[in-house]
């Protein structure tokens, strides 16, 4: 496949472009054009327009970049009946940690999420814990840690009579996200018309 990859040289995108040329697949740089399918790992006031770029030019998008609104995407690409899959967090084990929270809030009675990250993110709180409290039951507080050292991380605690629960997912590295983006761009097609939320709609 052809990929325009939008954010290549970014913390995230620098590891992903060598990635996604390693699986096969060839990528090129922020442009549409000839392209079967892109991927934008960005900033939250350039994401819009990029995707924007690719459902004019009939290219269904895969997004990662968080802290940005979908409803004018959402509008467009139905519009261009095609698919944009925006997920807030592509590490396979954080979409797992998000779907305990969910379960055990159902159960506990009161939560609160941390989450934790490199100093450098624009956005706070992370998409990942607007998603995660949007899942669970009840009204959720987040709280946001930015600090050097870190690199994505989320706990979820949980609280009962007499009794804590903890979910935590940690991401070490951003090759974490690499096997999400390659199994978003591998059923991208398959999606609805529209802006899909999350990734666990693909597991
Ligand atoms: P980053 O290191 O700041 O990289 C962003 C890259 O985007 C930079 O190379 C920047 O280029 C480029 N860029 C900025 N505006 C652009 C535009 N209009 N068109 C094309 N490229 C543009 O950020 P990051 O840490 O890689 O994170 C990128 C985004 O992904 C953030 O929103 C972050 O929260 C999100 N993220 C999501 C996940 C997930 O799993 N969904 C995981 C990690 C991060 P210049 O430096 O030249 O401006």
């Amino acid at each position: 496949m052809k990929v325009a990859l939008y954010g290549s040289r970014g913390r995230v995108g620098s590891v992903l472009a060598p990635a996604l040329a390693a699986a096969g697949h060839e990528v090129a740089d922020a442009d549409p054009a000839g392209c079967d399918a892109a991927v934008d790992f960005t900033r939250p006031d350039a994401v819009e327009a990029n995707v924007l770029t690719c459902l004019a030019a009939g290219v269904p998008v895969v997004v990662g970049t968080t802290g940005w609104e979908t409803g004018a995407t959402d509008e467009a690409a139905r519009a261009a009946g095609l698919p944009v899959l925006y997920a807030p967090n592509f590490a396979l084990g954080a979409v797992l940690m998000m779907r305990f929270a969910a379960e055990a809030s159902r159960v506990l009675e009161r939560a609160e999420i941390v989450e934790l990250h490199h100093p450098d993110k624009l956005d706070a709180p992370s998409g990942t814990a607007k998603a995660t409290a949007a899942l669970m039951a009840g009204e959720t507080p987040i709280h946001s840690v930015r600090l050097p050292g870190l690199v994505a991380h989320q706990a979820v605690i949980l609280g009962g009579t007499g009794e804590t629960l903890t979910s935590r997912h940690d991401t070490t590295s951003r090759e974490a996200f690499v096997p999400g983006v390659l199994l978003a761009l591998e059923r991208l097609r398959g999606l609805p018309p529209g802006v899909t939320v999350g990734l666990d709609a693909l597991l």
